[in-house]
């Protein structure tokens, strides 16, 4: 059923033209799941959901947005954790979904083009078909896009070996808020002609240009693997350990902690086995990884973890398929075991922060004293990809809108030497602390680039706005 209130409306009449009448979705039952955000925190309605199937239906709906003055909000997979993908003021929702083509892999390159509404589990699957892999890995992967990955230039699990998706990105085809198409998908290595346009629009949460195909550089793949869990007694222990593995094991793949009370969250709620017999206060996941024709890693990770003193009880180890993604399970399982706990006591208030390595174990303490000083019901529970020291705090049991928690947590972030935003970006959540982590001549360039690129602020106005 079409809302009778917008039946009227000249603009959808218009988008209508663009992409067909079964691509403009009004109905509010159909629009709710583009509404609201993965964790339920963020909500609003859409003036209507638009769903091009090209890239020239997306300039074409740019265009009629811009004459109309009406804001657009791009979305992808819908997975974002910082309230950016989701309209929280009557926008226009832009879903980049159909655009999920998958040029054939160029294999002697290793690089391939796809469009931005292709998940990061197709592309991963695409790769592999070709005898490559794709670089960058998260829990996400069934419902995460490649342009929304662009757009929050994610991390994930393999950020150690692969980097973040900006090293990923060779080159990028995106809409300016005017129609315009800035194209440049060669994949060339080299080329120094002037300013760096996908890697300013990598990372710009959606204000800058709407991503409607990426040019991907694709890895060799690692398919020999060894995945260990190891109990700790303390994080300075874990990054003790953290350390000594990236200079001893060339392996070294993902690096990833959890804590006690996450743990057994995870095991309640998804119905898992502890990895260990007896509890630890900190656990870190391990991964290496080999060619096929490689050594096996297993020995590589059992030579460097030999001399930490680790005792059997401390040490779990996942060697075929089925035991590496049990264990894997523990760790990712966090977001999800989480917002079950949310649906119940209040969607989780999700801040993810990153640390120097010197600051991780200080941090750990202090963030848990800072939040049961403000609000002493709420639970804590923490996580991450330890080696890039980026921790995700999530507290649950808050009021959505009530942030006291969120702006000391991210005051102290930043007066230990940290950033306020690790991997999922600013979006709506976090715009207002920006301030906080980039100085007012930085802020004054953003502004100027957003003026330049969209001077009638088109492109997901609340996101990343600070003033
Ligand atoms: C279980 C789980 C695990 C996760 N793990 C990780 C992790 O390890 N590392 C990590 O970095 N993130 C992680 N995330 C967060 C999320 O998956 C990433 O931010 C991801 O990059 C979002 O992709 P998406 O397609 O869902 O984007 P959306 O949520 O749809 O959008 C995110 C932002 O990008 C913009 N956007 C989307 N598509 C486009 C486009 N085509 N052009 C321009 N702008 C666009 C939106 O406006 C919004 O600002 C996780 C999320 C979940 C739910």
């Amino acid at each position: 059923m079409t809302d009778p209130l917008l039946a009227g409306d000249p603009l959808l009449t218009v988008l209508r033209e663009i992409v067909g009448h079964r691509h403009v979705l009004t109905d509010p039952g159909t629009r709710r799941a583009y509404e609201v955000d993965w964790t339920g925190r963020f909500q609003g309605q859409a003036r209507a959901v638009v769903r091009p199937g090209s890239t020239d239906e997306v300039a074409a709906v740019l265009r009629a947005c811009r004459a109309a003055g009406a804001p657009v909000v791009p979305q992808g997979g819908n997975t974002g954790l910082v309230g950016g993908g989701v309209p929280l003021h009557g926008e226009i929702l832009l879903s980049l979904r159909r655009l999920d083509g998958l040029d054939d892999v160029d294999r002697a390159a290793g690089q391939v083009t796809v469009g931005a509404g292709a998940t990061l589990a197709a592309v991963q699957a695409h790769a592999a078909a070709a005898g490559w892999a794709f670089g960058v890995d998260l829990g996400a992967r069934d419902s995460a896009t490649i342009g929304g990955m662009v757009a929050t230039n994610a991390g994930g699990t393999r950020l150690l070996r692969y980097g973040p998706m900006r090293h990923q990105v060779l080159g990028l085809e995106a809409v300016l808020s005017d129609g315009r198409v800035l194209r440049r998908l060669s994949g060339l290595l080299k080329d120094n002609t002037g300013y760096d346009l996908a890697g300013l629009v990598t990372g710009s949460e959606g204000t800058l240009a709407v991503v409607t195909r990426v040019r991907l550089r694709l890895v060799a793949p690692r398919p020999r693997r060894a995945v260990a869990v190891l109990g700790l007694a303390s994080v300075e222990r874990a990054v003790e350990i953290a350390t000594a593995l990236r200079v001893d094991l060339d392996a070294l793949e993902a690096v990833e902690a959890f804590f006690d009370d996450g743990l057994d969250l995870v095991v309640e709620r998804l119905g898992l086995s502890p990895p260990l017999r007896c509890a630890h206060p900190v656990y870190l996941l391990v991964e290496c990884a080999e060619p096929q024709a490689g050594p096996d890693p297993l020995d590589a990770l059992v030579a460097a973890l030999a001399p930490l003193g680790l005792g059997d009880d401390d040490v779990a180890a996942g060697l075929d398929p089925a035991g590496r993604a049990r264990l894997w399970r523990l760790r990712e399982g966090h977001t999800e075991a989480i917002n079950a706990l949310g649906g119940e006591i209040g969607a989780p208030h999700k801040l993810d922060v990153t640390l120097p390595a010197a600051r991780l174990a200080e941090f750990t303490t202090r963030v848990r004293e800072v939040v049961a000083a403000i609000a002493p019901d709420a639970r804590t529970f923490l996580f991450g990809h330890l080696a890039d020291g980026n921790v995700h705090v999530n507290v649950v049991g808050l009021a959505p809108e009530d942030e006291r928690v969120d702006d000391a947590v991210l005051r102290l972030v930043v007066s230990l030497g940290g950033s306020i935003s690790a991997e999922h970006g600013i979006g709506t959540a976090k715009a207002r602390w920006l301030a906080l982590d980039r100085s007012e001549a930085e802020l004054a360039t953003f502004a100027a680039i957003r003026e330049a690129l969209d001077p009638t602020g088109v492109l997901n106005p609340s996101v990343l706005v600070w003033a």
